[in-house]
């Protein structure tokens, strides 16, 4: 007898499998990873088979068997790796799973399959009818006429000739055609733009870089089997990870490319689809189920093996992986936010190492762990032989108040641009009109009913918004407290400056990128495509557009509020506003006329600002992972974030406290514990928070992933919500 044993899709917290069910005769051919409807008490869920077995513990008769099996299952490669992902970030095993399973299948047992699609073909009767006066409609002629062509599918023969599936069938039973359903892959709704071509000859760098990521493909004794690419800006990286790939796609192997979420852009897919054609797969949730899951069919397949796409590409089912790159390896978006808080980044190096695979992780900003762990490959220069553009740091606390978010040498420079026609990006850390109003008669401030924060000004809209929840409210005309119409702004955000470079510099174009503006599906890429093809503009908007993008007529970026990031009160504060700083001042000077950056900041002996005015990641990175080591931050120590969140503060207190207290006595050694702290309300829930500095990983984890479920399951906290995130970003 076969057994299953298969971890049911529930989201509840409490069940938790594997249970074992009997495999019919049917069912014999079930492999682990593969999907089943199975009889569950009074339910029927979906499961996911992560074992087999030739015996239960149970007698026989107790056991029941799966209702079905489901088209397409998941490698056990990935099934491993999915239940990793469960253990590894505290979260339950069907939640791990949902990870790894074709697209489209969920808990509630919804699913996606293939499209079907009916194609007929003439047969040796059809001939002998049309040449032989038979009786024939004149639309069963017609298709007749049209299949002598070739086969063709039914909706291409509706089209041609008008006939439905009715005349079809009549056709198929007197013999005259026969018919087959077959597999047919969506039409893709990517938008796509032309890409240039080409395989450009590679700098002496680029060439080192691709030789040595070949050997350790080769597993040449040796060769490092993870490494970071540490380019410049525009040092021609994706190139690198372009010939990586071509390498491992000639040894017979597949390779997955991650890329941030924003760096799906239209024109860097392009450029992948372009040197490798039909090989190769996107999968991002973005795109329609139905399209994903044929993406995802056909890399389980083997038609396709390369798979470019955001952090949960790094789930996609390649057989035999022979390469993981991480493009702009420093970006946020490779960190999951919903449970399981996953980072891709991390995910990529397990699944590399149980696979055999080579990791390479490629940014002009490493993160502070990834430059103390991983040998280096260094692309100091970049590929047009243009210096990296020079970085004035203007210090915004001498500057004139009544001359506004704008030094006069940024509109100065703003204005050079215009002369020239050129392009330039601004950049503003916060999307909106301005961050507070307030009444300057008697000092009401606005703030969101649900959270513990300002409303923010949209003018656009005529709205207050929260940024944290979806209340909004109309823009107030007078102050409800005293009636006083003389309420005041203050603070800048995206819509103030695009109306303020708006009017000054007219008539130059004034684009905005923001979350608000790029909300809509296409509306990032339209954005970004309009900046491109005017004569001359000014692209203004949040961090998103200083990520990745190559405009060579930009010849002037600038960031009006650097410090902002480094106010955070968070240990990344100053690698985070380095790297924002960095890449921004990549943008500009792509071009053969150069470029110019400029830095508005309060804090401008910051190091992370100097260093990056300097292009100088290496004396920046050294200072921050001695920094770090003396706080015993990451990577010196491993932190976990535990979050509670309730409408009573009572019980909220009650369950941090409890919490605390029942971690204390069985945590490793070497454990830190902070808190409870509170930390500010949101929807209208409270929130407390622990964080744990641990020495010991894997222990410290198994204790909070324990106490949290022990907890969780005591009846009278209830209505406590805890939620786990093990290296919080
Ligand atoms: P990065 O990813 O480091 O920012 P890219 O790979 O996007 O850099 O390269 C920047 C530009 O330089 C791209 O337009 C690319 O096609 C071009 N490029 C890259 N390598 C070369 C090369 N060896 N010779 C000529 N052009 C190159
Ligand atoms: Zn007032
Ligand atoms: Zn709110």
């Amino acid at each position: 007898m076969s057994i299953a044993k298969v971890e049911p899709l529930t989201t509840a917290r409490a069940l938790r499998g594997p249970f074992d069910y009997r495999l019919p005769e049917a069912m014999a051919d079930l492999e682990v990873g593969s999907v089943v409807r199975v009889p569950f008490g009074r339910q029927r869920l979906l499961g996911v088979v992560v074992e087999l077995a030739e015996a239960s513990e149970l007698p026989p008769e107790r056991l029941a068997e799966p209702l079905e099996a489901l088209e397409a299952g998941t490698p056990a490669e990935l099934v491993r790796l999915g239940l990793w992902v469960a253990r590894e970030y505290c979260s339950t095993p069907s939640r791990g799973l949902q990870l790894v399973l074709p697209p489209g299948t969920g808990a509630a047992g919804q699913r996606v399959r293939s499209r079907l699609e009916l194609r007929a073909e003439i047969a040796a009767p059809g001939e002998a009818a049309l040449s032989g006066g038979e009786r024939l409609g004149v639309k069963q002629r017609a298709v007749l006429e049209a299949l002598r062509a070739g086969e063709m599918s039914a909706p291409e023969l509706a089209a041609a000739v008008g006939a439905d599936r009715g005349v079809l069938r009549r056709l198929e039973e007197r013999g005259l055609i026969a018919t087959c359903s077959s597999r047919v892959r969506r039409r893709s709704s990517h938008p796509e733009v032309g890409a240039r071509g080409g395989r450009p000859e590679l700098l002496p760098e680029q060439e080192a870089a691709v030789e040595s990521i070949v050997a350790a493909l080769d597993g040449e004794a040796g060769a490092p089997r993870e490494q970071l690419l540490h380019g410049v800006t525009g040092s021609g990286k994706t190139e690198v990870y372009l010939a990586a790939v071509e390498a491992a796609l000639a040894r017979g192997k597949g390779a997955i490319v991650l890329v941030p979420e924003i760096g799906l852009a239209p024109q860097a897919v392009a450029r992948f689809r372009a040197r490798l054609g039909d090989r190769f797969a996107v999968l991002h949730s973005a795109l329609p189920d139905g399209e994903r899951y044929d993406e995802w069919r056909r890399l389980r397949s083997g038609e396709a093996s390369v798979c470019v796409g955001p952090r949960s590409a790094v789930f996609a089912p390649l057989r035999d992986l022979g390469l993981i790159v991480i493009d702009e390896e420093h970006d946020a978006s490779y960190k999951q936010d919903g449970d399981p808080c996953y980072d891709a980044r991390a995910v990529a190096r397990r699944r590399a190492a149980e696979s055999g695979a080579v990791l390479v992780a490629g940014t002009a900003t490493p993160r502070p762990e990834s430059w103390l762990e991983l040998p280096r490959l260094e692309l100091p220069r970049r590929v047009d032989g243009q210096p990296m553009p020079p970085v004035a740091v203007l210090d915004m606390r001498e500057a004139d108040p009544r001359s506004g978010p704008l030094h006069p040498n940024t509109w100065e420079a703003l204005e050079g641009v215009r002369a020239a026609g050129a392009k330039a990006i601004v950049m503003v850390n916060r999307r909106g009109f301005a961050p507070w109003l307030t009444c300057r008669s008697c000092g009401r401030h606005w703030s969101c009913p649900n959270c513990d924060v300002s409303l923010i000004v949209h003018r656009h809209s005529g709205r207050l918004v929260c940024h944290h929840c979806a209340h909004s409210e109309p823009l107030p005309r007078a102050c409800a407290e005293c009636g006083s119409t003389t309420l005041s702004r203050a603070g800048v955000g995206t819509e103030q400056i695009e109306a303020l470079l708006g009017e000054r510099l007219a008539p130059m174009p004034v684009f905005r990128l923001d979350a608000d503006t790029a909300g809509a599906r296409g509306a990032h890429a339209r954005i970004l495509a309009a900046f491109g093809e005017a004569e001359s503009g000014i692209l203004v908007g949040t961090q998103m557009v200083a990520k990745g993008h190559d405009f060579p007529e930009v010849t002037l970026s600038a960031i009006l509020d650097a410090d902002a990031t480094l106010r955070f009160p968070d240990f990344r504060a100053a690698e985070r506003t380095f790297a924002m700083v960095a890449q921004l001042a990549g943008r500009s000077g792509r071009g053969a006329a150069g470029g110019d950056v400029i830095v508005q900041t309060l804090a401008p002996t910051a190091p992370s600002i100097v260093h990056a005015a300097g292009h100088d990641a290496a004396t920046f990175l050294a200072a921050e992972v001695e920094r770090r080591r003396a706080l015993r931050y990451p990577p010196f120590s491993h932190l976990t974030r535990i979050v509670l969140k309730a409408e009573s503060e009572g019980r909220l207190d009650r369950a941090a406290t409890e919490l605390a207290q029942a971690l204390m006595p069985v945590l490793p050694d070497g454990t830190d514990l902070l808190g409870p702290a509170p930390m500010f309300r949101v929807r209208n829930r409270h929130r407390r928070r622990l964080l744990l500095k641990a020495s010991e990983r894997e222990a410290t984890i198994a204790v909070v992933r324990d106490t949290v479920e022990r907890l969780a399951a005591d009846r009278s906290l209830r209505e406590v919500a805890i939620s786990v995130d093990v290296d919080p970003q």
